[in-house]
Order: structure tokens, then sequence, then C-alpha cells
């Protein structure tokens, strides 16, 4: 042993505690500049090309421009003075043609590169945050981020920079252009677009705030279709079907409100911003600007022709960027989430690894908080000896779940420490630690793969005789064997187990794994009886000779325990064995009394 764990001070740590992992880390400064770093530059030269694509493209307007100029002169233009500009737009169209597929190509190889290297630091980032990180809402963070929010990125990356580019860019050499043709015309073709973005702004004013309604209404009605979808049996068997869609049909009708209300404050001015861009909008107005300014002499009919080619494509922005906005702001909202997941704290590595000599778990003033101000545990002692079960037992939300997960080391200790055979988990290194401590969850997780694979997690080299082995031991063996193929049916796709196979199965899982130290919260609910005959065989081939953590539901489990352990709000408030705890008169006494007048299942909540 390289320490004793009263050697260490907890100021010593590195500070993952709180609840490592467990707050959201500050929105980082410049998530999109961050998350680009490898393919910025590919990305700054396909916007180069695209660059070069959109003023090229104006290039052939402006020469049809110079063509009709010349045609209108009077005297007969000659192929000297109408080739070369013939050529110059052919070259100008082809240039536009080739920087334009280029641009696109780079920026989509940039974006697929982007997309790998994301998905890669995010998982390499993701299997060392600490396991009390993926809860459910972790793991639909860690969905999102890999899947939805990288594809975003590639929508932002891969077409609407390009698509912004070419339409802010155009325009600008197009107006320099008419400047100098026509200054009053020129300043004429801005209008529709000063008004289209005045329009817009009015349109856009408090669209945030609307847009936070906006996904608050439907997070309501979604809230209120999963209520009704899980809930219908229940109100139906109560004879009160109406009330299992009432709030449903609350939460459609005022998104409905909301929704009309928001249309018709804006409906106006975003229309009137969608026209007065529209490309047969301007034409118009320029037709008829130009048309008096001709009849005027201020004019000549030649120099209104690059007006009619080009003035639709000023105001073109208006009508490409508005609706990219909202790209835009998908993307940067994306990049934010993936980097806070990049930046999430990670489980610390041991400086110095200890190995544990023993399998003795101990916890000493083991206080814990998830965020860093209430603490869910306060100043726990614990001793788990070799080859004994302890079973935690106490109201829900006392910190049963909690205190089982420090165990597997789901969460640093905010105080105190865990040791396993001496070491503190802290120094002990993952792998050597999931080793140790294995654990079986209420929640079985089983993997897309086969049911062998499935119990073979834990040890993958192990011979198909093991796998049958321990299938028996957890009394699952005779349902594997009636599956289409037994042991290589595939899960999750043709067959699905019941929550009570499911649990036998990930006991088998457990079995072959061999952890000699095991957290087990015990189901809640099984099926039948036979089922649960069956799971408590299961968990007898699992006690046996390890030592056990059962988080107990049911205090047929903890009768026979060496230990029982009470906890109330954070603290062990009483521990010691069945009888003698019923002796005591106390707090477990009260729970056994509640159960015995009961039903023979004592649920956690009884004993508030
Ligand atoms: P039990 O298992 O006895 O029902 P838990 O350990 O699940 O109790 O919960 C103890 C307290 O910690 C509860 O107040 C609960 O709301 C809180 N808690 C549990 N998990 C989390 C979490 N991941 N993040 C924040 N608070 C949590």
């Amino acid at each position: 042993m390289a320490r004793t764990p009263a050697a260490r001070t907890p100021a010593a740590r590195t500070p993952a505690a709180p609840g490592a992992g467990t707050g959201s880390p500050p929105r980082p400064p410049r998530p999109l500049c961050e998350l680009t770093g490898p393919v910025r530059s590919r990305l700054a030269v396909s916007v180069g090309l695209q660059t070069v694509a959109a003023l090229a493209g104006v290039v052939p307007f402006i020469a049809v421009s110079e063509i009709a100029g010349r045609l209108t002169t009077g005297t007969p233009a000659d192929g000297d003075t109408l080739w070369p500009l013939v050529a110059l737009a052919c070259a100008a169209g082809l240039l536009a043609l080739a920087c334009g597929t280029a641009a696109g190509a780079l920026a989509h190889i940039a974006d697929n590169d982007l997309q790998l290297a994301l998905r890669r630091r995010l998982a390499r980032h993701v299997g060392r945050l600490p396991l009390g990180r993926l809860t459910d809402r972790g793991t639909g963070e860690v969905k999102q981020a890999v899947q939805d929010d990288v594809s975003a990125l590639h929508t932002l990356f891969a077409h609407t920079l390009l698509d912004v580019v070419a339409v802010l860019t155009a325009p600008v050499l197009a107006l320099a252009y008419l400047f100098t043709v026509d200054w009053r015309l020129a300043l004429v073709s801005v209008v529709p677009l000063l008004l289209g973005v005045l329009l817009f702004s009015r349109a856009m004013a408090g669209a945030a705030a609307q847009m936070a309604e906006f996904g608050a209404a439907l997070g309501r009605i979604s809230t209120a279709a999963v209520e009704f979808a899980s809930g219908i049996a229940v109100f139906k068997s109560f004879g009160r079907g109406r009330k299992a869609h009432e709030r449903f049909v609350d939460a459609t009708e005022g998104f409905a409100d909301f929704f009309s209300r928001w249309v018709r404050t804006t409906l106006v001015s975003s229309t009137a911003a969608v026209l007065v861009v529209a490309p047969a909008v301007v034409l118009l107005l320029l037709t008829v600007v130009g048309a008096v300014l001709v009849t005027q002499d201020w004019l000549t009919g030649a120099e209104l022709v690059p007006f009619l080619l080009l003035g639709p494509a000023v105001a073109a922005p208006m009508g490409v960027v508005g609706p990219r906005i909202q790209q835009i702001r998908a993307g940067q909202a994306a990049a934010v989430r993936i980097t806070q997941l990049l930046h999430a704290p990670t489980l610390p590595e041991p400086a110095t690894p200890v190995l544990p000599d023993g399998h003795h778990v101990r916890l000493r003033g083991v206080t814990f908080s998830y965020d860093g101000r209430t603490d869910v545990l306060r100043d726990v002692d614990l001793d788990l000896a070799p080859g004994t079960v302890t079973a935690l037992v106490g109201p829900s939300g006392s910190g049963k779940s909690t205190l089982a997960s420090l165990l597997p080391r789901f969460h640093d200790v905010t105080a105190g420490t865990v040791t396993l055979g001496g070491a503190d988990l802290r120094d002990i290194p993952a792998t050597e630690l999931y080793r140790r401590v294995g654990f079986v969850l209420q929640d079985v997780r089983l993997l897309r793969a086969s049911v062998a694979d499935n119990i073979r997690l834990g040890r993958p080299e192990a011979t198909d005789e093991e796998v049958e082995r321990c299938a028996r031991a957890a009394r699952i063996h005779d349902r594997v064997t009636a599956l289409p193929d037994g042991y290589a049916t595939e899960l999750g796709t043709a067959v699905t187990l019941s929550g009570g196979e499911a649990q036998r199965l990930s006991i088998a899982r457990a079995l072959l794994a061999d952890a000699p130290v095991l957290v087990l919260d015990e189901a809640t609910a099984y099926a039948d009886p036979h089922s649960e005959a069956l799971i408590q065989d299961a968990l007898s081939a699992l006690a046996a000779g390890r030592t056990l953590l059962v988080i107990a539901h049911r205090l047929s489990t903890v009768r026979s325990a060496d230990r029982i352990v009470v906890l109330e709000d954070g603290r062990v408030t009483e521990q010691g064995r069945h009888d003698d705890l019923v002796a005591a008169g106390g707090r477990y006494a009260a729970l056994w009394d509640a159960q015995s007048s009961s039903t023979d299942d004592i649920r956690e909540g009884s004993a508030r």
C-alpha cells in the first residue's frame, strides 16, 4: 500500500467533487471558434472560393449590360468590341461554376472531418465522465450532442455559411457597378433592401422571448402527451377516461392560442418584409422609376438595362439571410452544448495508483452533495466486511441510491473517504476498480447484441460453458434456451425480455464478471410471484462469498442480512441485525410493524 487513507487530507484532492460533472459547466467563450480549430483553414479557403464564385457570378450580368450599351450607341457594333465581352462573360461564368463547386466540396470535406473529429472527441470524453453523470438526463444530453448537435453544425458549415457568403458578396459588386452607371437609380435600388431590413427587424422584435415561449409550449404538449399515454390505463380503470386527456387538450389549446397571437402580431410586418424584397416587386419599382428617368433624359435606355438585370440581386440578401438566421442560431446553440459537454469534468485518474489489499469497504465521515449546496449524505461511517450482506433501508430520498453509487465511483465524495482494501477509491485505477466492484441496477440496460454477449459484457473472453453456468445460477438458462436461437438470439430486435428476465440476465452478467464487491439495487416490482422467487434464488447465488450492498425496497431481503443500515435524511440513524433492531423499537421497528400490518412488501415511503 503506497499510502494509508489516514495520511491524506481532503484538501490535497483535485477539486472533482462536489458531484463531479453533475452541474453544467459555464458557457465557453467562443464555442464555434474552439470547435472548428482543426478545419478552420479549409473553411476559410472555401469561404474565399465562394466569394470569388459570387463575384464572378455578377460579371456576366455586367458584361451583358455593357454589350447592351454598345449595341444601342447608334454606331453599328463590330465583333472586335463585342466578342471580348462575350468571352469575359463566359469565362466569369465558368470561373463562378468552378469556384462554387470547389467551395461546396471543400466545405463538405472539412465538415466531414470535423464531424468525425468531434464525434471521436465526444466519445473519448464521455468515456472518462463520472458514471453518475450518465443518468437518464446525461444520456439524453450525450445523444443530443453526438447526433443532433453535430448535424446542426453540418448544416451551418456545409450549407448556411456558403449561402450567406454568396448572398452578401454578390450584391456589393452589383451595387458598386450600378453606382458607376447612375447614382440616383442605384440609390433607389437600395430602398427595398433597407425597407426589408426595417420590416424584418420589426417582425423579429421580441422573437427570443416568443421562441422561448414557443419551446415551452411545445414542451408542455409533449409532457402532457406522455402523461396521457402512460396514465390512460389508470384513468380508464377508475372510469375517468375524460380526465386522462384534459391536460393534453389544455396544452394543445394553449399552444394554438399562443401561436395565433404571435402570428397575428407579426403577420403584417413579416409578409411586408418578404414582399418588399421580392424580385418582381424590385423589378417593378426600378422599371417605373427608370422609365421616368429615361423620359426625363436623365438616363438612357441602355443604362436602365443593368438595373433591371442586377437590381433584384441587391435586395436578395434579405430574403436569404432572414431564414438563415435561425440556422445560425441553431448552430451556435449546438456548438455551446457540444463544448459544454467537452468541458464537463472527467473522473480524475490517480497520479499514484494504489491497488486494494483485500475487499473490505470502509466509509469514513462521508458527506456528499450533488450541487455543492445541499448535503445529500452527511458524515456517514460504514463498514462492509468481506462476504457479508448489508442492506440499506430508509424513506424515499434518504440517500440510499446515492450512498450505493459511491462504491462504483459514480461520484466522488465531497468530504470523507471511501476505501476498498485500504485504498481510497480515487487512488484505484478505473479498470482495477470495476474489476472489483460490480453493480446490478434496477434499470437493466441490455445491449443490442446476442444473449451470450450480453452476459459476457464484463468478461468478453469467457467460454460458452462459463456463460451457461452463470445463466443457470441466475435462473435464466431455461428461458434462454426457449428463445429462437438460444444464446445466439439477438436482443432488442425480434426478442424483448420482461423486466424480471432482464434482471436475471444482468445477475448472470454480474456472476460471470465475478466482482468480489457488488452493489445491488433490488428491483421494486416483479411481474409475478414465480419471477420473484426465481430472482431471489438468483440473488442468493450472487451473494455467496461476496460483499454485497443491497438497496432494499422490501424487507424480505433485509431479514437475513448481516447488517441493516437505516438511512434518514442522509444520515445513518440505526444499524444492526434484524432481530436486534426490532427489539430496539426504533425507526426500523416502526418500518417492520408497518410492513406486518399492511402487506408483506414494505415500500420505502412507508417509513415516513
Ligand atoms: P433514495 O435512493 O433513498 O430514494 P436518492 O439517493 O435517490 O435517495 O436521493 C437522495 C437525494 O438526492 C434526493 O433529494 C434526490 O432528489 C437527490 N438526488 C438524487 N440523484 C440526484 C442527481 N443526479 N442530481 C441531483 N440530486 C439528486
